[in-house]
């Protein structure tokens, strides 16, 4: 195959021309989304100025499973973040990937974000791999049982001790710690998608943490199109493998790119029903 040609377009309505034109000729698209695209559902910026973690350590995951107090603190954080998750909906981008899946052409949604709402979108499990895990969910440590996370809260929120397992193992939200591997299971199938992918498209993230950022990479690598669409510089803006790079905000530009992609033809005269 030949080397990506890098696409120029400044013009909003002729980048969602140019990126329509990708959707429409793949059938089997990566979708590699970070925090970009959740922005406009309520999920907090922990990164901010006025993001806990300015104000908080992270819990590393080696002393959550060694201390009771870790535990606690990492409970805590979770619990003042937790009704921002509850109450978050998914908005137009989310269901733009919903669509396109409907339409029979997604091979894959890999997201660097533990919001849920992919999922809530109707992202099926099936197409859906949340590398970071997800906050929709608490899992224990020791069985794997994974269980909704609220009448946890409650119960920590009461007598501020980290929940346990029936099988006595540490219960903990299904993200993954600091100090925690990524699941290999969610890494082989990330990159099983990045090797038959025809079309890779990056939506709202700086692709600076890795290896999340291998995946549209490792896509790329095969000179299938990769665009990137992100607000602000990415790390991989001044790599050759990018064909189509879209400044910009996802939620202005990618709905409507998937719009008019999916948009049914006209059908000619003669086969209209009578
Ligand atoms: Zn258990």
């Amino acid at each position: 195959m030949l080397a990506a040609v890098r696409i120029r377009a400044e013009n909003p309505v002729v980048q969602t021309q140019e990126l329509a034109k990708f959707l429409r000729d793949s059938n089997k698209i990566l979708l590699f989304t970070g925090a970009g695209i959740s922005t406009g559902s309520g999920i907090p910026d922990f990164r901010g100025p006025n993001g806990l973690w300015q104000r908080r350590q992270p819990v590393y995951y080696h002393d959550f499973m060694r201390s009771e107090g870790a535990r606690v603190e990492h409970w805590d954080y979770k619990l003042e973040a937790w009704p921002a998750f509850r109450e978050a909906q998914p908005n137009a981008t989310h269901k733009a990937i919903a669509l396109l899946e409907k339409a029979g052409k997604v091979l894959a949604v890999v997201t660097q974000n533990i919001d849920g709402l992919h999922a809530r979108a109707g992202t099926s499990a099936a197409r859906l791999i949340e590398l970071h895990g997800t906050n929709a969910f608490v899992e224990c440590q020791s069985c794997g049982k994974r269980s909704d996370p609220e009448p946890h809260f409650e119960a920590f929120r009461k007598t501020r001790r980290p929940p346990v397992c029936e099988c006595g193992g540490f219960l903990k939200p299904a993200t993954i710690s600091f100090g925690q591997n990524l699941r290999n299971q969610d890494l082989e199938r990330a990159e099983a998608a990045a090797r038959t992918a025809d079309l890779v498209v990056a939506l709202g993230s700086t692709l600076s943490v890795y290896p999340a950022a291998n995946i549209p990479l490792l896509a790329a690598a095969r000179a299938v199109p990769y665009v990137v669409i992100n607000r602000g510089a990415t790390e991989h803006d001044e790599m050759r493998e990018v064909t189509l790079r879209i400044e910009g905000d996802v939620a202005e530009v990618f709905p409507p790119a998937v719009k008019e992609a999916l948009a049914v033809k006209p059908e000619s005269k003669d086969r209209s029903p009578k």
